[in-house]
């Protein structure tokens, strides 16, 4: 079995033992391979990220910190936390960092819990207007558990509406303020959020699970200078394995860590925590700074090929890996827009706009992102095909026309394959 050239020989032993999920492994790979994957919060993860993610380290109890660990034998694996930790700083010019997070939600999770009480006062970017559900959603652990407040967008520029959230500040006084989301597509006034923390002597932490990749490849402004605490997944544009990082100030450092373990978590994940310091090495090559260039090149060919097909992106563009577009002038619904990509072989995400009329389980836009097809290798004259491709699939009216689309989409792929066969 060589299709997996990058598992080698373990592949090898699954298939025997266990065939029926060797399959299933060969058909998510299949999947990846045979369409456009333009969700924006995925990306396809070095086969370095994945050899370490399959190793031993997945045995390794190892509770606590390097050097301060509640079980033996950790001499390595400190070895590798430490490595890790040392790359996270230097990237990012941060005091302190944590790898332990098992999620960019467990990274959330344990920052609330090293600055709040139940009950305090969270200021952050509605769900609706592109926050994230553990920006203090009722149905989360931060919107039952916390008086959350929220900031939305601007109805004319729909980008943050910063004056909304001072008032706001000066209003609920917050313990914390939370700048990011997950449908946010232009970059993000970090000093104008320190200015509103400092009046008003709140905490800032800034969610940059989307788009710390860019960050990372200095592609765009860091949070790191103006924020107390960054938190991010490891997934997103990044590129690293499955998880969750934090980054914060020397004066924070005991706090966020006693946080992330005990409060909130148990062992780390130590096969995770070697995966992340591998892309970390990664994302310090000129190679990973000219993809996260690429990446923001690429959205913003994708989002003017797709207005100029009548798809409106909201905030009239994009500066990052995202955007959102409004179908409502093309009178095609969020739903009936990604199932009909779908068909067409093109995998996005319906999403609402803000001030969307329709149910979030409808929505009026979808969000579309460019990290995993710039992995491809894909450049500015694909992603203009692609959006070609992608409003035909929304505007089509027949499954005809949609396996046609598929068509070309798989000739498309077969040029940029999402892991070349070895
Ligand atoms: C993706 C995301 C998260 C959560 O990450 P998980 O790893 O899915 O828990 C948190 N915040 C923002 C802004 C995100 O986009």
């Amino acid at each position: 079995m060589n299709a997996t050239p990058f598992w080698g020989p373990d592949f090898d032993q699954l298939a025997q033992l266990d065939p029926q999920m060797a399959d299933l492994l060969l058909r998510e790979l299949g999947r990846l391979r045979s369409g456009l994957q333009l969700i924006a919060s995925e990306n396809f993860t070095s086969p370095a990220v994945l050899a370490a993610l399959g190793s031993t380290l997945s045995n390794k109890y190892a509770e606590g910190y390097p050097g301060k660990r509640y079980y033996g034998g950790c001499e390595v694996v400190d070895e590798v936390e430490r490595l890790g930790i040392e790359r996270a700083k230097a990237l990012f010019g941060a005091d302190h960092a944590n790898l332990q997070p098992h999620s960019g939600a467990s990274a959330n999770i344990a920052v609330y819990g090293a600055f709040l009480q139940p009950g305090d006062t969270v200021l952050a970017m509605a769900l609706p207007h592109g926050g994230h559900l553990t920006h203090g959603a009722k149905v989360s652990f931060s919107g039952k558990w916390f008086n959350a407040v929220h900031y939305g967008v601007n109805r004319e520029t729909e980008d943050i509406d910063y004056d909304q959230m001072r008032d706001l500040a000066r209003e609920h006084k917050p313990k914390m303020i939370i700048a990011g989301g997950s449908a946010i597509p232009r970059l993000i006034d970090f000093a104008a959020f320190r200015a509103v923390a400092d009046e008003v002597g709140a905490i800032l932490m800034v969610d940059a699970a989307h788009f710390i990749g860019l960050v990372a490849g200095k592609a765009i402004p860091s949070p790191v200078p103006y924020a107390d605490v960054v938190t991010f997944t490891t997934h997103k544009v990044l590129r690293g394995p499955r998880g969750g990082m934090i980054v914060c100030k020397a004066e924070h450092a005991a706090a966020i860590d006693k946080a992330v373990f005990p409060m909130m978590q148990g062992g780390p994940l130590m096969h995770g925590v070697a995966a992340k310091a591998v892309n970390l090495a990664e994302c310090a090559t000129p190679e990973y700074q000219a993809y996260a260039r690429q990446v923001i090149a690429n959205s913003q060919a994708l989002t003017s090929t797709l207005a100029s097909h009548g798809l409106r992106p909201t905030t009239g563009g994009t500066d990052t890996h995202l955007a959102l577009l409004d179908l409502q002038g093309v009178g095609v619904t969020g739903i009936d827009a990604e199932q009909r990509c779908g068909e067409a072989g093109i995998v996005l995400n319906k999403n609402a706009i803000p001030f969307d009329p329709a149910p979030p389980s409808i929505a009026s836009g979808i969000r579309v992102g460019t990290p995993s097809v710039t992995t491809q290798g894909m450049g500015v004259p694909e992603v203009q095909h692609i959006g070609d491709l992608i409003a035909r699939a929304v505007l089509s009216t027949s499954s005809e026309e949609r396996v046609a689309i598929r068509h070309e989409v798989d000739a498309l792929v077969a040029r940029f394959p999402a892991y070349p066969r070895g």
